[in-house]
């Protein structure tokens, strides 16, 4: 069965071909630490993180983790509703100041950004509110690292196709697909944004294949089961 490597070639032009270039939103990261604050706020509260940071631009925080990391918890819950809106949980308030400290640990973002891929990884992942797929998150989208944060849809389109197989853990399905893609940071941010497409058709309870760029990269007899 041809693997995912082997087919990333044809792979990237028949997503491409569907879904088109570059998603907006996807563009490069700066790399300061208001993008990381922003990924991670996106990352826990979906779209509305990208609102969510402009609480933190007001405060002054987003450009300062050292004032962020020492400030008072209730304080940041507030700035961090959005209009005066639902009680903002205490883990993300919680999340949003270890990140913060984070950083101060690592001397500011010049001490993140000139740190190794992988120490960073585990450094983030040791984080109490940051698992695996947030980690590689931000290593991908704000520290524009060559990192494939896979979610429970990547690895059900991994698996249908034999790419990997069930028992594959976490990083073994992330290093499938980062060993896969060529061209870094912004080539996986790009494929993230295909696969991202890719959960439409790809249901949880029966694929529409017949409606799917990738039918053509389905081993015979179809989708294998990822149960
Ligand atoms: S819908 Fe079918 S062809 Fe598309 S990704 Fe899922 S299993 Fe593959």
């Amino acid at each position: 069965m041809p693997s995912f490597a082997s087919d990333f070639d044809e792979i990237a032009r028949a997503l491409e071909a569907s879904y088109g270039g570059p998603t907006p939103g996807v563009d490069a990261p700066s790399g300061s630490f208001r993008d990381l604050l922003r990924v991670f706020l996106v990352e826990q509260r979906g779209g509305q993180g990208g609102r969510v940071i402009e609480g933190l631009d007001r405060a002054g925080w987003s450009a300062d983790p050292g004032a962020l990391s020492g400030a008072d918890a209730r304080e940041v819950a507030d700035a961090l509703r959005v209009g005066g809106g639902a009680k903002v949980p205490e883990g993300l308030v919680a999340g949003v100041k270890r990140l913060a400290a984070w950083v101060v640990g690592r001397g500011g973002m010049e001490g993140v950004l000139a740190g190794a891929t992988e120490a960073l990884r585990e450094e983030l992942r040791a984080i109490r509110g940051v698992g695996a797929a947030t980690a590689d998150r931000l290593l991908r989208d704000a520290l524009d690292r060559p990192a494939f944060p896979v979610g429970r849809a990547d690895y059900r389109i991994m698996i249908r196709h034999g790419w990997i197989d069930p028992p594959a853990d976490y990083d073994e399905a992330r290093s499938v697909i980062e060993d896969a893609a060529p061209g870094g940071a912004e080539a996986l941010r790009r494929l993230g944004s295909w696969f991202d497409r890719l959960a439409r058709p790809c249901r949880v309870s029966a694929p529409q294949c017949d409606r799917c760029p990738l039918q053509p990269f389905l081993p015979e007899g179809g989708p294998l089961d990822p149960h």
